[in-house]
């Protein structure tokens, strides 16, 4: 298989207000394309795109391609799952909503500690080893948000695991929060082949400063910045798979482009990784990756991204003298909560992947942009 999967999390929408309209027929060229540069890996999960993705894929691929064609990698989200027969029931679910008989590639969703003990509760682990039994599950495994003494706990308590999904790109690679690099360490010493999620996290690494950018054109005019990112991911010699979440047939063309006939990144190339990582963490106040796991369970719906988002925009244009930021987040605050109102129960910090004291940085967005 070539190491580049389509993920299914940011697909195109007709209306940007609303996740659940995809747009089939920018989709199904997506698709087309994808096929016809030789991938063949599509990822998806339940809850994406309003829990649409998984029917988006019915129709965009599974009803367009010989089943043999392609591999299908879906997971189950254990926040849903509040009994042992639930398991079966969400599975058989996706079966159909996949339109298929089997799923190459089954995951747990999204694990840290709180949903381990979920799994363990309620067999979830045991039920994909069924599933595998039954051939309805060819692989199975976990996608995982957590540290490394997490991850060691979990593929003792599960050896039949087969692979695991992390979180890695070149920013995170030494998080001392994110631990990637442990993680994949971890992996590569227990025999897991290692699927990465965000190699280009979340489209900040399009983002970048533009010293940092400046740095990556320099060296190669001709590449784009996503491509320095998947690259870096897909160098790993234990990293058999790179997902990347395309939004429009440019994100399609660019990354087929440079995965069709995959060259690792060269040390040169590494160095200049090296200093873009530098520039990044100088500048970058909040390193959220606009994933959104955070905003469905504030009980005061503070769009904690959005306003993430805002408060690096500012500081970053403070840096160059000036900010409109206070403008757009006092339009922002008049029909959305606004920073201040968090009341800091601490849903969204136990949700974070990315380990952020939000409720830290919401006050310092509040500091600077309330004003
Ligand atoms: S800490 Fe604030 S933002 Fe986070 S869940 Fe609680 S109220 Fe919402
Ligand atoms: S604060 Fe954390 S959970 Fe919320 S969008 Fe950012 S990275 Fe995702």
């Amino acid at each position: 298989m070539k190491k580049l999967g389509f993920g299914f999390m940011r697909l195109p929408v007709l209306d940007e207000n609303d996740a659940s309209k995809i747009d089939l027929e920018q989709l199904c060229r997506m698709v087309d394309k994808f096929m016809e540069r030789g991938f063949t890996y599509f990822d998806t999960a339940y809850v994406y795109h309003k829990q649409q993705s998984e029917i988006y894929l019915r129709k965009a691929l599974v009803e367009r391609y010989p089943r043999e064609s392609f591999q299908v990698a879906t997971k189950i989200p254990l926040f849903m799952v509040k009994c042992e027969e639930d398991n079966a029931r969400i599975f058989n679910e996706e079966l159909e909503k996949c339109g298929v008989e089997y799923f190459d590639y089954y995951l747990l969703h999204a694990m840290n500690s709180e949903r381990f003990e979920i799994a363990k509760k309620y067999g979830s682990f045991e039920f994909l080893k069924k599933m595998k039994a039954e051939g309805k599950a060819r692989n199975i495994g976990f996608s995982f948000h957590g540290d490394a003494e997490l991850l060691k706990e979990m593929l003792d308590a599960w050896p039949e695991t087969e692979f695991v999904q992390l979180q890695l790109n070149y920013l995170d690679w030494e998080n001392p929060s994110i631990q990637a690099k442990e993680c994949y360490e971890l992996c590569t010493q227990y025999g897991k082949p290692v699927i990465v999620m965000e190699p280009v996290k979340g489209g900040s690494l399009v983002a970048v400063p533009e010293e940092a950018a400046k740095l990556m054109k320099d060296y190669n005019p001709d590449v784009s910045l996503a491509s320095w990112a998947v690259r870096y991911a897909a160098s790993l010699d234990n990293v058999m798979m790179v997902l990347s979440g395309m939004s429009n047939m440019e994100h399609m063309e660019d990354n087929t482009s440079y995965m069709e006939n995959f060259a690792p990144l060269t040390d040169g190339e590494r160095e200049v990784i090296a200093k873009v990582v530098e520039i990044i963490n100088s500048s970058k106040a909040v390193a959220c990756t606009t994933c959104g796991y955070c905003v469905d369970g504030c009980p005061k719906q503070i769009p904690i991204p959005k306003y993430f988002a805002l408060y690096n925009a500012h500081l970053q244009a403070l840096n160059k003298g000036f900010s409109t930021s206070q403008t757009y987040y006092a339009n922002m605050t008049m029909y959305m909560a606004s920073a201040s109102d968090c009341i800091e129960c601490g849903k969204c910090e136990k949700a974070c992947p990315q380990h952020l004291n939000i409720i830290e940085e919401l006050k310092n967005v509040a500091k600077e942009l309330e004003r």
